[in-house]
């Protein structure tokens, strides 16, 4: 017979437990006791409290933080779990300090606090840029879509609704017609019969359920009665939200974190930018002409006349960015391909192409590399029919240029004193419409710096989703109603930028 080491489930054994010692320095856990208990200021939450002089002593809200922070962080949402967690787990009762909250205490705090949790979300970024982790120099935005605690059943506006009772009268009208159909036949199909009893039984009830609702619920302006929206996404439709983040390039900290109840990604934009501007100078923290990079998602006429009128340094191309780029289509066409190495590389000799001047179709202005303004010498159309701008150099500009070598066919032009500046040409359209808007975008993304720009999107950004999908597992929003989900999105937020600060910052060990 094997020998193994005897146990004996009925035994005692007396532990000392030192609450402090299980945060230790360098962990998730020890940061967020750290920044709670040393950075935040959490006296935002006392107005809500009013036990000044009666009533029983409340949680702290830096306890129920903690605890909280701690369980979404490891994908725990549920707050029946983390009141278990409690009970149970050491970390969480180190971080609780051997209190358990009631889990409606816990969820009250989820739910009732969104407005607050952005300006913890603001006080972590302030601590963000103390130590450095911000560069500030190019944010890329995107989204996420996913499902919130809401049905898609119940979800829609008025008319929707009331759209949709009509077609379950018409379906409740059919089988009315069928079933004195099947009287009038003197049918003995009993099955058929009961099938279609059963299925009247069904539809008259969700009937009743909407009328009900449509005489008692009043019709909300606007885009439904509830404040999620139904979206498409790779699963499928969802009833959801769509958590946009707007992420900054140096370590990917999130300076913005929005939920919108918007299935168009383009709608998304402006409300975005415009909250990335002034939480940036609510926090004092300067911007030196930021880049902002999004994908083609965000690209429409409104959105582009957006970043022209407003100088904002975008980056957003439009869906057929891939398809003129004539390196996108000669990689497409040579995968898998392998070329002999012949030990040349082929040295372009070329002068730095027009796509590398800052051509604005909209204004007709053109910017040299040197940021010099070129003088507008030329409108024509061509025999193609396209409509074609000439700029030119000014040639005191040119002379004394250190970038003539490369920028100019033939530099010593620039010394004779009948010479010309460098000269550069555009199409401006090649049909009849005006240039607009998208044109002047077009021409940033498909310049060689805004293709470079763009490269840097998704390693930005998508580390990001990755992050708090994957890791922390947040595949679909527990709460429901924007200004909650809102809060717990930015809760994940929050989280991933203590991460960060964990992980490159000056964090006290
Ligand atoms: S050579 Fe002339 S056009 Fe070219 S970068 Fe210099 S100033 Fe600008």
């Amino acid at each position: 017979m094997p020998k193994f080491i005897p146990y004996d489930p009925s035994q005692s054994k007396m532990v000392v437990v030192n609450y402090a010692d299980q945060l230790q320095p360098g962990t998730f856990e020890h940061a967020i006791h750290f920044l709670i208990e040393q950075k935040l200021d959490l006296s935002i939450f006392h107005p809500s409290f009013k036990n000044d002089d009666t009533g029983r002593p409340a949680y702290d809200p830096a306890i129920l933080l903690k605890i909280i922070l701690f369980a979404y962080s490891k994908g725990i949402t549920s707050s029946r779990e983390i009141q278990w967690s409690c009970e149970t787990n050491i970390i969480f009762k180190a971080l609780s300090c051997d209190t358990v909250p009631h889990f409606t205490t816990i969820a009250n705090f989820v739910s009732g606090y969104s407005e607050k949790i952005e300006i913890l979300f603001e006080q972590v970024l302030l601590v963000c840029d103390e130590q450095g982790l911000l560069g500030k120099e190019l944010f890329a935005l995107d989204g996420c879509k996913m499902s919130s605690n809401a049905s898609k059943e119940w979800s829609g506006t008025h008319k929707e609704l009331t759209q949709k009772r009509a077609k379950i009268q018409r379906q409740i009208q059919h089988h009315i017609t069928a079933h004195k159909a099947l009287d009038k036949n003197k049918s003995h199909d009993d099955e058929r019969r009961a099938r279609s009893e059963q299925a009247m039984e069904t539809l008259t009830k969700a009937h009743d359920k909407i009328d009900e609702f449509l005489k008692s619920a009043s019709p909300r302006m606007g885009k439904g009665d509830n404040e999620s929206a139904k979206m498409t996404t790779s699963k499928g439709t969802i009833q959801g939200y769509n958590g946009i983040a707007t992420v900054d390039k140096k370590h990917q900290i999130i300076v913005d974190a929005q939920a919108f109840g918007e299935g168009q990604e383009h709608h998304t934009l402006q409300p975005v930018l415009k909250s990335v501007f002034d939480r940036f100078k609510r926090l004092d923290i300067e911007l030196d002409d930021p880049i902002f990079t999004a994908d083609t998602g965000y690209a429409n006429e409104a959105n582009m006349k957006y970043l022209h009128e407003n100088n904002i340094n975008g980056y957003i191309p439009d869906n057929k960015f891939r398809q003129r780029d004539p390196k996108f289509t000669e990689q497409k066409n040579n995968h898998s391909q392998r070329r002999p190495i012949t030990g040349k590389t082929k040295v372009s000799l070329s002068v730095i192409p027009a796509s590398e001047f800052d051509f604005d179709p909209v204004n007709k202005t053109c910017i040299c590399p040197a940021k010099e303004q070129m003088w507008l010498r030329s409108e024509h159309v061509d025999r193609l029919g396209h409509k074609k701008i000439f700029f030119e150099g000014r040639l005191s500009k040119c002379r004394a240029c250190d970038l003539k070598q490369r920028c100019m066919h033939n530099p010593d032009s620039a010394n004779h004193r009948k010479g010309h500046g460098r000269q550069v040409s555009f199409i401006i359209n090649k049909g009849q419409r005006a240039p607009n808007y998208t044109d002047w975008m077009k021409h940033r993304v498909d310049s060689d710096k805004g293709k470079l720009i763009y490269s840097h999107r998704m390693s930005v950004v998508e580390p990001v989703f990755g992050n708090i999908g994957t890791n922390k597992r947040l595949n679909r929003f527990s709460l429901r109603g924007k200004k909650k989900i809102q809060g717990q999105w930015q809760l994940y937020c929050l989280i991933h930028n203590i991460e960060k600060l964990k992980n490159y910052g000056e964090l006290a060990t």
